[in-house]
């Protein structure tokens, strides 16, 4: 998937700065002070001005800290930790990592297996592609024949009867919707679906006054005996992109953990579930530098902020660099997580990572908290057992929630 970031005033920049050169080549031929004091007046009434603009519109990076690995308060999971990273595992030769990498779901999917047969790791590294696409193409707004494109058109005329696993994700957002007091919402999407972010293309004042009072997951009614979903009002639409990936990734380890492998990660953009460990040491998963993504740099850490040891776990991250462009008018950013009570993009956090035992659930918190901010998306993760989480604040800020520890 591609970001869409329309920065303009690189070219006025570059124009000034070959103006001096003009400059001073005159100096050659008039008088050397008059020339000087020329230059010096050109630079700071246009090419100094010009390039402040410029780099107020240029992403920097505002975080103030180093990159450093975090750890965990709980005992249990330092014990765990530690164990592994000490033990003496057995590595028959034969096995090696098999890695697979596609695009899907308008992101990158990759795949990672430990195994000692190289026909049987491609196998599985298929079986797990299928899954993945299975649920892009039930899930998908942007596919006409999908489940959800069926129930976002009939769903408000009669109760659409569903899939058991169409039922689930509903009833996930549902709670995930309860818990958050409204902040995570996939029927955002009655606004959402007129945002296209490759376009640059956001709804007008007029279309979000129109369509915001048929944002509300209230309008939904679920029929449990008949398995059906019903909108109260025809403009609802729904959209489950903010829980989709850590269901599919979650999907994915469960194939790969039913076929016998012990060690394995799969990743859906900003959505990750490992399998066991990293053979014999944790998994060292980074949080990338919201700021940096996309970074020509082709190295890695250099991209990160901070690395999180973890087996067996799920982290996702939402960030308002995943999708997004920036608003020529107003220069502000409009990305794709939706505060359900504005229709437009939140502008407090940068980035939210929930760590927890599932995608299913690490994945609509993330989004839910981003939307939340620092106070109260930090009071709900600390409700819910098992999970943590790490706020970045568009001010460069951190706070971890009580089960990390930034260690000095
Ligand atoms: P990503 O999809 O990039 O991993 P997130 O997990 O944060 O990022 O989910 C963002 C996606 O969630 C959006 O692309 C959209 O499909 C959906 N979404 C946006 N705002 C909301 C919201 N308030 N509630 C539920 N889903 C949302
Ligand atoms: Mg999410």
């Amino acid at each position: 998937m591609k970001t869409v970031i329309s920065l303009s005033g690189n070219n006025d920049f570059f124009l000034s700065a070959l103006a001096t050169c003009e400059l001073l080549l005159r100096w050659r031929r008039n008088s050397l002070t008059s020339s000087l004091i020329l230059t010096v007046i050109f630079w700071l009434v246009v090419v100094l001005p010009v390039s402040a603009n410029h780099s107020q519109q240029t992403p920097k990076l505002p975080i103030p800290f180093e990159q450093h690995v975090l750890s965990y308060t709980s005992l249990s999971t330092q014990k765990t930790l530690h164990q592994t990273s000490g033990s003496k595992v057995a590595k028959p030769i034969n096995f090696r990592w098999y890695v697979d990498e596609w695009p899907i779901m308008g992101t990158e999917v990759s795949a990672r297996i430990h195994h000692d047969q190289a026909e049987e790791a491609r196998l599985l590294l298929k079986h797990v592609r299928e899954e993945m696409q299975r649920i892009d193409n039930t899930y998908s707004p942007y596919k006409p024949n999908s489940e959800l494109s069926r129930v976002n058109r009939l769903a408000s005329q009669a109760p659409q009867k569903v899939s058991d696993e169409f039922y689930a994700l509903i009833k996930k957002a549902l709670w995930v919707y309860e818990r958050s007091a409204g902040a995570f919402d996939i029927t955002y999407a009655s606004v959402g679906h007129l945002y296209n972010y490759r376009k640059a293309e956001a709804p007008t004042d007029d279309e979000i006054k129109a369509l915001k009072p048929a944002i509300g997951s209230v309008g939904i009614t679920l029929n449990d005996r008949h398995q059906s979903v019903y909108f109260s009002d025809e403009r609802i639409k729904i959209d489950l992109g903010g829980l989709a990936k850590g269901y599919a990734v979650d999907s994915a380890i469960t194939l790969l953990a039913k076929s016998g492998i012990k060690h394995a990660s799969v990743s859906a953009g900003g959505d990750t579930r490992l399998l066991g460990d990293y053979v014999g040491r944790p998994w060292m998963v980074g949080i990338k530098n919201p700021r940096l993504v996309g970074a020509s740099s082709n190295n890695w850490e250099e991209q990160q902020v901070m690395k999180i040891p973890m087996i067996n776990e799920a982290i996702s991250t939402s960030g308002d660099y995943e999708r997004f462009f920036i608003d020529d008018d107003t220069r502000e950013r409009v990305h794709h997580i939706i505060d359900p009570g504005t229709g437009k993009s939140t502008n407090e956090m940068m980035s939210v990572s929930v760590i927890g035992p599932e995608g299913f659930n690490t994945d609509p918190l993330s989004t839910a908290l981003f939307v939340l901010g620092f106070e109260k998306g930090l009071e709900l993760i600390e409700k819910i057992p098992g999970y943590e989480a790490i706020f970045i604040r568009r001010d460069g800020q951190v706070k971890y929630s009580s089960g990390l520890v930034n260690p000095e």
